[in-house]
């Protein structure tokens, strides 16, 4: 079957109901009043040709009563006033002119002599009436009812020469007459009585047929128009009558013979509708079939779709074009929900960039875990520290290819893992894993991205939980992981345990970060500030050089140790915002020195990130050039481990300081298991021995043996030494002994403020000079 559209099969129907209707009820129309316009003028010729017949008649009555009275023997007769022989003449010439009725009535209306029917049956007012036009016009007629039959009666004036009496001569109106004037009109002659009680009728109408009529004059005058209210139709003359009897005469017009044509058109208009509203309803039943009803379908298709049925099949068999465009479109839109939806669900549960489980889905495992106290159960973490420089220095791309080699090395292993943020894998072991264990994945898996063409260090440490009593859910438990993974991050531990109490000192480092963020952005130099310690010259004695150390007392005046903040704010990104205020405020002192003629040299500490910056090297610049301050009077400081794990880009923008002239020095040395073998290529010109080394100098020979042979091969690398920590004279002077050229400690100053170094420095060049 070809598809019909939609829209055409809807409008055809549509149009072929309503034009059929209309035009059947135009003809419908149009014949109604044609027909009725009909009847109304044969209606109104018959009442002209009526009328005239009975003028005619009353004219004819009239003459042949003035024959009668103009006779000069019957108005002799009358003369006499003898009773007898009026009444006999009366009657010879009442036979004469066939009248049934026949009176004489004095000038005053009394009847004198009567024959026929009764003539006192007729109202005095009538005769009275009468009397009184003959008096003026010789003659009158009107009709009359006795006895419930109908008469037309003539008054003419009896003259002897004047008028002496009336005569009354009454023709009885009868079905002939009726026949005659029905031959006439054409039309149905009754004429009709209106007694006070009842109606006298005579009518060329049988008894049945004229209580039709009766029925339709009965009829109130509204009524539904172009629809057939009765058999006849009617139309009155109203005779001349009396007081107590109202005399008319209907014509009346079948309407079966007129309408008959009609009904005939009728019939026709209910056959062809009977045939239009079947095709109508067939229409509407196909309309419905293919639209409608497929329609239908697709809104409840619809409804399953808005709420989350995607699989049930979309079927409306329609035969429409559109219907079956709107079905297949229906379909794609549900086969495309379908995906995204499993692709949403995969989301919700996965992570995007390995597909591993994410943390809700870890946290579900555990919970499942933990639920069914499932033996030897415990939360693993792992933690490639160094993902963020990854990323910085080789791109998202190879960063993220890295945590999928990681998950992939862990899933091998592990029942569940999932990759949680940044650097940072969850997993759930399948048995209980030892603390060795996990030490060796956490190798296994440093090694093997030290072994790829990345050439940096992995930074790879992990950490555990188990369940316990205080442990609220699972998500406690991912929680809890973080902070152990954190932990063994600024403890520097490869493996870490969670312990209890690490929560709370966790909330309390988390306030300190937060006071930082806020102090940072609003108004560092309210609660920070730079102490510098000297480094003496040893064999001068001069103290020319001085390293900066951040101090932090908080509003309240608490002193907050570096040891404590430096580390989170390299952990929740403040340290670069710090490390500036830091260059900023150095560089300025510097200039306010050299304005008081003193020639400083400062070391400033870099933090790891703040080498990998490439930004640090401009704004390092743009401060000196402000504060006119040339780089050789600053040296800056990275401990041994951290330049130890940079990559060789960093190491590349080091390079780039030292050849602008600024000093480099090796913090903290002797702690990051480095030999000075390495130290070869390094872009470094001073050597700072820990101070754990120095502290106990005079007591402990292992540590002389290890300063000393460290200057040894320093000097040999052509770099200076500074031993940091000097606490007591015979470690000077051991130093001294040994060459080291710099010598930095309590014994030679602790710390302190700009101007209580500028006073300490004066005291010390008294004592000097002293
Ligand atoms: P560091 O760079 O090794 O600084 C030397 C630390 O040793 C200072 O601790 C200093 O007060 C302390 N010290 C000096 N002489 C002696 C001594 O004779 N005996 C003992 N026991 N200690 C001595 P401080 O100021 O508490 O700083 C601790 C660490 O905080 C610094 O270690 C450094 O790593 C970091 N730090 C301090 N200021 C800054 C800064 O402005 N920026 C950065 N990135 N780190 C800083
Ligand atoms: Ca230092
Ligand atoms: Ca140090």
């Amino acid at each position: 079957m070809i598809k019909l559209s939609a829209r055409i099969s809807m409008l055809l129907s549509t149009l072929l109901f309503i034009s059929a209707l209309l035009v059947l009820l135009i003809v419908w129309v149009s014949t109604f009043r044609f027909v009725t316009e009909q009847l109304d003028r044969k209606l109104e010729v018959g009442l002209n040709v009526l009328e005239q017949a009975l003028t005619d008649r009353e004219q004819m009555l009239v003459n042949s009563a003035q024959v009668l009275t103009s006779d000069f023997a019957f108005r002799g007769t009358v003369a006499t006033n003898d009773r007898e022989t009026i009444g006999s003449v009366l009657n010879n010439h009442g036979e004469r002119i066939n009248a049934d009725l026949m009176a004489i009535l004095n000038l005053e209306g009394a009847v004198t002599v009567s024959v026929g029917s009764d003539v006192t049956q007729i109202s005095t007012s009538f005769i009275e009436d009468a009397v009184e036009k003959v008096m003026w016009q010789g003659s009158t007629s009107g009709f009359v009812s006795i006895n419930g039959r109908l008469y037309q009666v003539v008054l003419v004036s009896v003259n002897a020469p004047r008028p002496i009496a009336v005569a009354l001569l009454g023709f009885q109106l009868d079905k002939a007459l009726a026949q005659q004037l029905k031959m006439t009109t054409g039309l149905e002659i009754s004429f009709v009585v209106n007694n006070e009680k009842t109606n006298d009728v005579l009518s060329t109408l049988g008894d049945i047929e004229y209580s039709w009529l009766e029925s339709t004059l009965e009829l109130t005058t509204w009524h539904i128009p172009y629809v057939r209210t009765g058999k006849y139709t009617s139309t009155e003359l109203s005779l001349k009558s009396t007081e107590t009897s109202r005399i008319g005469v209907f014509l009346s017009e079948s309407l079966d013979e007129i309408y008959q044509e009609f009904d005939y058109l009728q019939l026709k208009i209910l056959v062809v509708s009977l045939v239009i509203i079947p095709f109508a309803l067939f229409l509407a039943f196909l309309f419905s079939r293919n639209i409608t009803r497929p329609i239908e379908r697709l809104v409840d298709a619809a409804k399953f779709i808005s709420a989350g049925e995607f699989k049930s099949e979309i079927k409306t068999s329609t035969q429409t074009q559109e219907i079956s465009d709107l079905e297949n479109a229906f379909g794609s839109m549900q086969k495309a929900l379908l995906v995204r939806e499993e692709r949403i669900t995969h989301q919700a549960s996965h992570d995007q960039i390995t597909g591993l489980l994410n943390r809700d889905a870890i946290i579900c495992e555990a919970q499942v875990r933990l639920d069914s106290n499932t033996e030897g159960f415990r939360l693993v973490g792992f933690c490639l520290i160094n993902i963020g420089q990854i990323n910085a220095v080789f791109g998202p791309t190879v960063a993220d290819d890295y945590l999928c080699k990681i998950g992939q090395e862990l899933t091998g292993h592990y029942a569940c893992v999932a990759r949680i943020s940044g650097g940072r894998f969850f997993c759930i072991p399948e048995r209980l894993m030892s603390a060795s264990e996990i030490n060796d994945q956490c190798e296994l898996i440093t090694s093997n991205i030290e072994e790829s063409d990345l050439n940096m260090n992995a930074d790879v440490r992990a950490g555990f939980v188990e369940p316990s009593s205080d442990l609220r859910d699972a998500a406690h438990m991912v929680s809890r992981l973080h902070i152990t993974l954190d932990g063994s991050e600024t403890e520097g531990r490869v493996v870490a345990e969670y312990e209890q109490g690490q929560e709370q000192a966790y909330a309390a480092r988390l306030t300190l970060v937060e006071n930082l963020r806020l102090l940072l952005n609003n108004d560092p130099g309210s609660e920070l500030q730079m102490y510098y310690q000297p480094k003496m010259h040893l064999g001068t004695g001069e103290v020319t050089r001085m390293e900066a150390l951040i101090r932090w007392f908080d509003k309240d005046g608490k002193f907050i140790p570096p040891d404590e903040f430096i580390p989170l704010a390299e952990q929740s990104g403040l340290i670069n915002d710090l490390t500036e205020w830091v260059i900023e405020d150095v560089v300025r002192q510097l200039k306010n020195w050299k304005q008081d003629g003193h020639k400083f040299c400062v070391a400033i500490n870099l933090s790891a990130q703040d080498i990998g910056r490439p930004d640090m090297r401009p704004f390092i610049h743009s401060c000196l050039e402000k504060y006119g301050v040339s780089p050789g009077e600053l040296i800056l400081e990275v401990t041994e481990s951290e330049l130890m794990r940079q990559p060789e880009q960093a190491i590349a923008l080091l390079r780039e300081f030292r050849e602008e002239g600024f000093s480099i020095a090796i913090d903290d040395f002797g702690t990051g298991y480095s030999s000075l073998a390495q130290l070869k290529n390094m872009p470094v010109t001073e050597l700072k021995i820990d101070r754990e080394f120095v502290m106990k100098l005079t007591d402990d020979n292992d540590d002389k043996i290890i300063v000393k042979s460290t200057i040894e091969l320093a000097h040999r690398f052509g770099l200076e030494v500074v031993a940091e920590g000097v606490e007591d004279q015979g470690a000077l002077d051991l130093l001294s002994d040994l060459n080291c050229e710099w010598a930095q400690g309590y014994f030679i100053s602790r710390p302190m403020a700009a101007h209580a170094l500028q006073e300490w420095l004066q005291e010390t060049e008294h004592v000097k000079r002293a």
